[in-house]
């Protein structure tokens, strides 16, 4: 018998980003306990990396902003493929959660008469995006965590996940260990939010860290729940490219947003080369016209710099095949240029944009106010998560939770950038709320010290083998298959190739050995690791090859056209009683005459 300590809570949140967080503090304010647990210290989440901004339809800058032409965008990004009735609730409950958020202490960057300034992004019809210079999730996590420290909430840091537990069908706790001396810890409680955030970590080149492997996924996955839209994963086209060592690290939207073009090596700027005809109308008609609309004039439109993230990887990619390309293989984007416009550039640059000049400065030694950076396409962001009730996050599990990057919503086949802040703190404070009422109506659960034993025996096992080959090579190569098989650009017969790469792989994860004790491990880390990553990359891989067609994240090399037939249904996927993995189709419910109207009148 392995020990284990065990603390008990009402509502267990797993994941300490903006989601997290956020449902922590609703959770604690309906009065029951809570315990807040993350894999690495408090307030290192992704959250805190966000750069360009949280979406929401504040009208600050542009009073023909509202809720309407936010769910419209968001929609359109999305390719209708969204759950239309979490991106309803989502335009129309942001706006509160960002004041919320200035009133519990965030300090936003101005409007001349000292409202909340708003940015231009990707996708987004007016300047939506509250900032913070390049540092907005910065700003978030911090409020959000100076907000939450008075509200009794136990924080249980460098303690990672791995199992849930249940009582009969519902959900009743979970197994981690702290990473630092590898004890075990058992969570006991009557609702867990899963708040994990990504899966980056499954591809080679992403602007995701260590944490992005795709935890919460599989916990729900292997605990029952679904999966859906997994097929829709966002490479964001701007990551640095070089030094090797920077590769992926993400290159904010912000930087379009002020200004900034793209161009190939012949200093072309070929954004203006192919305007989809979704956005023909919305879109700048020269590249005189896009400056203006940074600036803020009013009557013209996006540079096509801002047009979808997906359809900006992709005409990157483009060039780059098509020998355009910067000397590393990407393409060059210029905010320097911006001095034949402004007399302050430089230091305008730096005011708006002080990451991207220290990031640049300081790990690729270019100063971006003075030469144009190279970038290229990163993964960024999974659209696909747990499926969850609109109104309440919960899953097909009851007592199971998620929300954030982990939990499947608004986004449909891609997000729009700044969407993703706003979905934390609209569904993380949802999640909170709900988990917090549905822990309240529950009497005590029980665990069975027998499927608490066995989920510590699956986690020792990688020490017990004797195989002779360690896990870190297995990520690698897991990584690479997936860079180059499930990709941007996806065929056919190489995601056939995929899934035969992905059993072999899993047979060799099997027999992963590791050496060395409990004590601050990384081998036992990574191994236990792959069990994820392996889980969302079958997910990723089943879905997108069912997937024949091309929308949003994803795109079909061998179908390259949207098909309408593909536009009524979601995939899903669950773990059948032998552990393979079942695919389904989800029927799209059909949408209210009211928000179908919406949609036509943007249009
Ligand atoms: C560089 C970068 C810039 C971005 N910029 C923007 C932006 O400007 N605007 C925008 O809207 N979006 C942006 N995004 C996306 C956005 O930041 C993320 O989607 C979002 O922050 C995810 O938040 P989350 O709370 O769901 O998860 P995260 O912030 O990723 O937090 C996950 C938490 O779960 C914990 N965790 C994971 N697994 C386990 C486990 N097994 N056990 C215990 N704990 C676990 C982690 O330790 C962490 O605390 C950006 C993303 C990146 C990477």
């Amino acid at each position: 018998m392995t020990e284990y300590q065990t603390h008990e809570h009402d509502v267990l949140i797993i994941g300490a980003g903006g989601a997290g967080l956020r449902a922590a503090i609703e959770a604690s304010a309906a009065g029951v306990s809570v315990g807040l647990v993350c894999k690495s210290l408090l307030g290192k989440a992704h959250t805190v990396m966000a750069e360009g901004g949280i979406a929401a339809a504040l009208s600050n800058t542009d009073e023909r902003d509202n809720w309407r032409v936010h769910f419209a965008d968001t929609m359109r990004g999305g390719q209708y493929v969204n759950n239309w009735r979490m991106a309803q609730l989502h335009a129309q409950e942001a706006p509160d959660r960002v004041r919320e958020l200035e009133a519990w202490g965030a300090v936003f960057d101005r409007t001349p008469d000292g409202r909340i300034l708003q940015r231009n992004f990707g996708g987004h019809r007016y300047p939506r995006l509250a900032h913070v210079g390049d540092r907005t999730g910065l700003e978030l996590i911090r409020t959000l965590q100076d907000h939450g420290i008075h509200k009794g909430i136990d924080v249980y840091m460098e303690c990672t996940v791995v199992r849930l537990l249940k009582d009969g069908d519902r959900v009743a706790g979970a197994l981690a260990f702290y990473r630092d001396h590898g004890r075990f810890v058992v969570f006991k409680a009557k609702a867990v939010v899963l708040a994990t955030g990504g899966i980056g970590k499954a591809y080679k080149i992403t602007s995701n860290s260590w944490e992005g492997t795709g935890d919460g996924h599989a916990l729900a996955y292997d605990a029952g729940a679904e999966l859906q839209d997994m097929e829709f994963i966002q490479f964001h086209p701007t990551g640095m490219i070089w030094p090797p060592s920077v590769r992926g690290i993400l290159v904010t939207e912000g930087v379009r947003g002020e200004g900034g073009i793209l161009l190939n090596n012949k200093g072309e700027q070929f954004m203006y080369n192919d305007i989809p005809p979704l956005y023909v109308n919305q879109t700048a008609k020269t590249p005189e016209e896009g400056w203006r609309y940074c600036q803020g004039d009013r009557d013209a439109n996006r540079p096509a710099e801002l047009l979808t993230r997906d359809h900006v990887a992709r005409c990157i990619m483009r060039e780059v095949r098509s020998g355009r390309g910067s000397p590393h293989g990407g393409v060059f984007l210029d905010i320097s240029w911006i001095k034949t416009k402004l007399p302050n550039a430089p230091e305008h640059i730096k005011r708006k944009l002080p990451s991207m000049y220290h990031q640049f400065k300081e790990l690729g030694d270019i100063d971006i106010t003075k030469e144009p950076m190279e970038v290229g396409p990163t993964t960024h962001y999974v659209m696909g998560g747990v499926r969850v009730d609109s109104e309440t996050q919960m899953s097909r599990v009851p007592g199971l939770f998620a929300c954030g990057e982990c939990a499947v919503g608004i986004n449909g086949a891609n997000r729009l950038g700044g969407n993703s802040l706003s979905d934390l703190l609209v569904f993380g404070k949802r999640a909170g709320e709900y988990a917090g009422q549905y822990a309240r109506q529950q009497g005590p659960t029980q665990l069975d010290a027998g499927q608490v034993q066995d989920a510590v025996r699956w986690a020792l096992a990688p020490f017990e083998r004797d195989g002779s080959e360690g896990p870190f090579q297995i990520q690698q190569e897991l990584q690479e298959l997936m860079q180059n098989l499930v990709g941007i650009v996806r065929r056919e017969d190489e995601m056939e190739r995929a899934l035969v790469g992905l059993a072999a792989l899993r047979e060799r994860a099997s027999r992963a050995t590791v050496t060395g004790n409990r004590d601050y491990n990384p081998g036992w880390h990574t191994a236990l690791d792959l069990h994820n990553l392996l889980t969302v990359s079958e997910a990723v891989t089943r879905a997108a090859l069912a997937r024949k067609e091309s929308r949003g994240g994803h795109f079909r090399d061998d179908y390259p056209d949207k098909d309408p037939r593909f536009g009524t249904f979601n995939h899903v996927v669950s773990k059948r009683p032998d552990d393979e993995m079942r695919l389904e189709q989800a029927t799209i419910p059909e949408m209210p005459a009211e928000l179908k109207q919406i949609i036509e009148e943007m249009k």
